[in-house]
């Protein structure tokens, strides 16, 4: 399951939630509990370093996927 990265646009806390790919809410703000966050960039594939325009794909070419 991946780790997101979420920004609550009511109080800008930022905070990491896991999310299952069936999910269609946000996650709760641990702050102030409103689902109004917007997700940011997956921590997990941003730490492996990809391309970038496709790090949440594991068939990035650039990364020598066949
Ligand atoms: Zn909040």
């Amino acid at each position: 399951m991946p780790i997101y990265e979420y920004e609550c646009q009511k109080c800008g806390k930022r905070f990491e939630a896991l999310v299952s790919m069936s999910a269609k809410e946000n996650p709760p703000c641990p702050m102030c509990n409103s689902r109004k966050s917007r997700k940011k960039m997956s921590i997990t594939a941003s730490s492996k370093g990809g391309c970038g325009s496709c790090a949440i794909s594991s068939s990035c070419s650039s990364k020598g996927f066949s």
